[in-house]
């Protein structure tokens, strides 16, 4: 790996208690350019521009993918990772689906291991805090040419993440739009899916709602995924999610919360979630909790669900009463160092 250390580090303006998320950025990148049929030198640098043209193919064919993942730095000050292997895995299924060469391990883990370890003064300390970082792949070839691009870069950035607390939210279930069709990329993290989720949304939260929760594309009968997270519901005692497609991505927080469901001892359902049924469950009252997981907030709970013009109001459980926040808090514990790691999952 190449070290080029900042000259002008930023850190002593760095204020945990008053930054914005998603644009402080840590000190340091990664990069990593592909050309000539293989990836250079990892190379560990200041944060900051890099020159490209707008002929660059990433930008006008979309050939670009990444992943989000969280550090957390324990009460002791020291550093963990969450399942990173699974991120490694993600990043390269995304980046077969979309013929970008993959990466090795080492160009994935090292990197983050080592982007972390020289700017772990960056990750804030305290409940809820934490570092959240964007590896990234895309298409860098200046081409004009609707093809496989030759050229690509492998990134690596930071910002410090604040606490997890959101408000309950009301959510549309789609009845038009969809995020992925069948045979796409929905399971990719492609940045075109984001791209594609903006608009739908936007009319979502001129509705009065705050995001959506996205159904089949064919017959939108079923639940698929809610704004970038993944979905639970939970009717009675029993919790359903989806199971993972060619449609949906497969999340690590998604993953987390059945094995940790599963050791609650929890009945929980994968498979088809019918938004009938839920509806359904709604009127006659055995509806409990609908909730988005995702690395970003863990849990976002519902407070509403829209569906063809109605509003219907979910039941407000406390935290002892509520599945979502028992797996939120036992997944929380696990990730920050505050218990026994039975799966083995920090790093
Ligand atoms: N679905 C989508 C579309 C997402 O963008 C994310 C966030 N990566 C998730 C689900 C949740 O995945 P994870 O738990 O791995 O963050």
């Amino acid at each position: 790996m190449i070290i080029q250390k900042s000259t002008n580090p930023r850190i002593s303006t760095f204020d945990p208690s008053d930054f914005s998320f998603g644009n402080t950025f840590i000190d340091h990148m990664i990069i990593c350019e592909y050309e000539n049929g293989k990836w250079g030198d990892l190379q560990l640098i200041p944060y900051g521009p890099i020159g490209f043209t707008p002929a660059m193919m990433g930008v006008n064919y979309g050939q670009a993918c990444f992943e989000g993942m969280k550090a957390y730095k324990d009460n002791d000050g020291q550093v963990f990772l969450f399942r990173p292997e699974k991120n490694f895995e993600r990043i390269n299924k995304s980046a077969k689906r979309l013929a970008i060469p993959e990466i090795s391990e080492e160009m994935f883990l090292g990197g983050l291991k080592a982007l972390v370890d020289i700017d772990r003064e960056w990750i804030p300390q305290g409940e809820g805090m934490s570092l959240y970082i964007r590896p990234l792949l895309f298409a860098t070839e200046e081409a004009l040419k609707a093809r496989i691009s030759e050229k690509y870069m492998f990134a690596i950035v930071a910002t410090p993440a604040k606490s997890y607390y959101t408000a309950p939210v009301s959510v549309k279930i789609s009845d038009h739009y969809s995020r992925a069709a069948s045979g796409g990329v929905g399971a990719a993290k492609a940045a075109g899916n984001y791209a594609a989720s903006f608009y739908p949304t936007q009319l979502a939260i001129e509705e009065g709602y705050d995001q959506i929760i996205w159904t089949d594309d064919c017959s939108h009968e079923y639940f698929e995924e809610s704004g970038t997270m993944n979905v639970f519901v939970r009717i009675n005692d029993t919790i359903y999610t989806p199971k993972t497609s060619d449609k949906i991505l497969d999340g690590i927080t998604r993953d987390s919360f059945l094995k940790l469901a599963e050791r609650r001892g929890i009945e929980v359902v994968v498979g088809n979630v019918k938004v009938t049924d839920v509806i359904e469950a709604q009127r006659n009252g055995t509806l409990k909790e609908v909730w988005g997981v995702g690395t970003a907030v863990v849990t976002s709970i519902f407070e509403a669900l829209g569906y063809q013009g109605e509003h219907l109001e979910l039941p407000r459980l406390s935290d002892e009463e509520s599945f979502a926040a028992q797996l939120k808090n036992d997944l929380v514990n696990i990730q920050t160092n505050n218990a026994e790691d039975p799966f083995g999952w920090r790093v």
